[in-house]
């Protein structure tokens, strides 16, 4: 499992990848694409799957009974990672030839981890389409180092050691690379560098590419560390580990039978708060659920709010782990470890949807999956982060849980977690599915 976990983090630089990861998964076990535009039909113990925008996605198996009697048993994770975003008209001229790009910082990313290391480009493109209203995606990937972020010698900077607050519009431009007259003039006549390094890569003419939203990453693959090779290091753990352990135990389960109905949502943009259409604040589970119950007993409000009243979910992104360096950072009594199993978040003043009902559901389940499970609470004078539980339950008046794996350096370029703890959280995930 964790062979494949690393894979499947490696083929995902960008939520747009990660979606096309998780459809191709689910496309290899059977699962048939949902289209929102179109009509659907439905069989019991069918699997389905529909993408939003490309960076969204969301498996349902259909379950025997009626989900106004069986619910929904759902696990949610996210799609996106922070880092930074190229903006349009992205290109800086500078001298000797060189050329860097205009950048936007996206979520709450480490800046000073994006310094002096390889870095790729990766993210989607929309050309010209049949009409103005159906650009064609495409999604690109270019896999290769194409630019680095040059940290300042500190001869320049000598108190760098000390604490140094980087500008992003000034400190984190990526260099691209130099270049001679012609090629300048070349790549300013096909609408700069960026659209025409995208045309090359896709094969198309730059003048047909519109618009793009493409992230840079660091090129470094998933890799095991540790005397016993028991953490995993890579980057984007956040949230993507989360995403494919419940791809993994959908999967896992997908050819048992079951009376409830199994969903796997990967929602995209929790990093800047879920306000978009394919993110946790958005309608669209709660649209995706009413649309399955009204295809598998009808149209009856009443029954689609039995439903939720019956169903329950797991809301699953990466917890803190703690860590030996920084030990007053944690609460005296509640550090999760890594390799202590999957952790159940808590937090008095509702930052997480986690409650004692909720709670004693998933850990019912860890102890019904022989897995040892901890909790996460944050030291009582430091403010803690959010995640999604509380923000989908605007949407959907659901039962359920936050929890995650414990990780080091969340929101670092690199993240670290560990092995065991993501077979484990496989493990209850699928308990959670079967049931
Ligand atoms: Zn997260």
């Amino acid at each position: 499992m964790i062979q494949r976990l690393m894979e499947r983090l490696d083929a995902s630089p960008t939520n747009f990848q990660a979606v096309q990861t998780i459809a191709e998964a689910l496309e290899g076990a059977g699962f048939r694409r949902l289209l929102p535009e179109e009509a659907w039909s439905i069989e019991r113990g069918g699997k389905y799957y529909m993408t939003k925008n490309d960076s969204a996605i969301f498996a349902v198996i259909a379950g025997r009974k009626n989900p106004s009697e069986a619910g929904f048993h759902i696990i949610s994770s996210h799609s996106d990672s922070p880092g930074f975003k190229i903006k349009p008209n992205a290109e800086i001229y500078g001298d000797g030839g060189v050329v860097s790009l205009n950048v936007e910082k996206y979520g709450g990313a480490v800046l000073s981890t994006w310094f002096d290391r390889p870095l790729s480009i990766a993210g989607r493109v929309m050309t010209r389409g049949k009409d103005a209203l159906h650009p064609v995606t495409h999604l690109v990937d270019f896999r290769r180092p194409v630019c680095t972020i040059p940290n300042l010698a500190i001869h320049f900077n000598r108190q760098v050691n000390d604490g140094y607050a980087y500008s992003v519009q000034k400190d984190m431009k990526p260099v691209m690379g130099y270049f001679d007259e012609e090629e300048i003039s070349l790549m300013k006549s096909e609408g700069g560098l960026v659209k025409s390094m995208l045309g090359r890569e896709l094969g198309v003419d730059p003048k047909e590419i519109i618009d793009y939203e493409l992230s840079l990453y660091p090129v470094v693959r998933a890799t095991l560390t540790g005397v016993n090779e028991e953490y995993l290091q890579s980057p984007r753990i956040d949230d993507l580990s989360m995403a494919f352990t419940s791809l993994e135990a959908l999967l896992q389960t997908a050819d048992e039978e079951t009376d409830a109905w199994r969903v796997m949502a990967v929602f995209d943009n929790e990093e800047t708060g879920s306000g978009t259409k394919q993110g946790a604040h958005s309608p669209v589970l709660r649209s995706l659920m009413e649309r399955f119950v009204a295809l598998a007993e009808g149209e009856e409000r009443e029954r689609f709010l039995r439903a939720v009243a019956n169903s329950f979910m797991i809301s699953a992104d990466d917890a803190h782990a703690w860590h030996p360096n920084y030990s007053e950072k944690y609460d005296p009594t509640n550090h999760p470890v890594i390799g202590g199993g999957p952790v159940v978040k808590i937090n008095a003043n509702c930052k997480y949807m986690t409650d004692a009902d909720g709670s004693a559901v998933f850990r019912e389940l860890c102890r019904e999956a022989g897995v040892d499970c901890q909790y996460f609470v944050n030291h009582s004078d430091v403010a803690g982060g959010s995640t999604l539980g509380n923000i989908l339950t605007g949407q959907l008046d659901l039962r359920g849980v936050d929890m995650g794996c414990a990780i080091w350096a969340m929101h670092s370029a690199v993240e670290t977690g560990g092995v065991a703890d993501h077979e484990a959280t496989a493990c209850v995930f699928a308990r959670f599915y079967s049931c």
